[in-house]
């Protein structure tokens, strides 16, 4: 198959690309950089079978080699990226998947889209299903995100709908591993990147809330069997064990014996209050089930972060600029609930 990414050059996007090409495959990567790293793809540039286009896929999607499928991953994942931002987030949510899709149609290709358990808003309902239809904040400051994603999924439906397009949604749950960028200020790089550096760990709110974080090699398994599947989901993807944020700060200071300590701060406006995935429909239509538990995804990604101490050392100031009010803070501080 050719496969094209978009959003390749990014965390997920790049293990989807190396998934990809290590099993035979060829891979058009898109990515306009914004969030992503050169480094993610460097590896695979010399390939032949891996060519890497840097463009905006808002502004459009103008490939002229046939592709058999179509990902859909490019979209700001972490809060402070797309509190940052929100047009360039609604933009590609809304015109950059209705040019994926386009290019989808045109090629008769698959099409899946990286939806988001942030379709569920703060649940109601525990665990979450498919059939939840979620309790979002329509004009809060996750609504960018929220809402530019639960478009992208009314858009998929409708190109499905009216014409044919064979497409595939999948709803990925708190997702972590190597490559995340150490000051993205996603919880589980903000947590070790904090305690490599002994610096206090940033719980926000009491840490009662609770996330289920997969393991990056499990969900890439489960996006390539819905990139060679017909199903049309909406599948849910994700690591079904829940814990606290408490726990999570307890189980990286295990894992990195850090001295750190921890210190509270306000919780972000609209910070769901819990995450877990229902996973059956993934088991049943994808024959999908993750394999690594956390403490040893941690441990992978605590090694890996170890071995890059220059990143780590200089994420510091800027996960404390961006998080907590330091110099830098205005974006996301402004954001906080008091
Ligand atoms: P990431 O920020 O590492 O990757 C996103 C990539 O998209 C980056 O390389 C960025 O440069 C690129 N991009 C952004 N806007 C673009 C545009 N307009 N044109 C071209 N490229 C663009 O984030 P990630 O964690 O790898 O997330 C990838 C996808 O998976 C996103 O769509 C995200 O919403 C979805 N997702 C991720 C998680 C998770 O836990 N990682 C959870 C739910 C959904
Ligand atoms: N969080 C935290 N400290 C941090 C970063 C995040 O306590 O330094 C919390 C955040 O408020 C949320 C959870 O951890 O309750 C997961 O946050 P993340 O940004 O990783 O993902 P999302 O909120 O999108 O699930």
């Amino acid at each position: 198959m050719r496969v094209l990414v978009t959003g390749g050059a990014g965390f997920l996007g790049s293990h989807i690309c190396d998934f990809l090409i290590n099993r035979g495959d060829s891979v058009i990567c898109v990515d306009d950089l914004s969030t992503g790293r050169p480094a993610n793809i460097r590896h695979l540039l010399e390939l032949p079978a891996f060519e890497f286009v840097k463009a905006d896929v808002s502004a459009g999607l103008d490939i002229d080699r046939p592709v058999d499928a179509v990902a859909h991953f490019a979209s700001p994942a972490s809060p402070p990226d797309y509190h940052q931002r929100p047009l360039e987030t609604l933009a590609v949510g809304s015109r950059g998947t209705e040019h994926a899709l386009r290019l989808a149609d045109r090629n008769q290709a698959r099409f899946v889209l990286a939806s988001t358990s942030e379709i569920y808003g703060d649940p109601a309902v525990h665990p979450q299903r498919e059939d939840y239809w979620g309790n979002v904040n329509p004009i809060g400051p996750r609504s960018v995100y929220d809402e530019a994603k639960r478009f992208a999924e009314a858009l998929t439906m409708a190109y499905r709908r009216t014409l044919g397009v064979n497409t595939g949604i999948l709803r990925i749950f708190n997702t972590y591993g190597p490559r995340m960028r150490p000051h993205d200020g996603r919880v589980v790089t903000s947590f070790i990147t904090q305690a490599l550096n002994s610096d206090p760990l940033t719980i926000y709110g009491d840490g009662s809330q609770t996330r289920s974080f997969c393991y990056v090699d499990d969900l890439v398994r489960g996006i390539v069997a819905m990139i060679d599947s017909s199903e049309a989901g909406p599948v849910n993807l994700g690591n079904p064990r829940e814990r606290t944020v408490s726990e999570l700060a307890e189980l990286v200071l295990a894992i990195t014996g850090s001295p750190s300590a921890v210190e509270y701060h306000r919780l972000p406006v609209d910070d769901p209050t819990r995450r877990r995935p229902e996973i059956a429909k993934a088991q049943r239509e994808l024959g999908w089930l993750p394999q690594v538990d956390a403490e040893e995804g941690l441990r992978r990604t605590v090694d890996w972060f170890r071995s890059r101490p220059d990143e780590v050392a200089a994420a510091a100031t800027l996960v404390a600029g961006e998080q907590v009010g330091g110099s830098g803070a205005v974006a996301f501080g402004q954001l906080q609930a008091s």
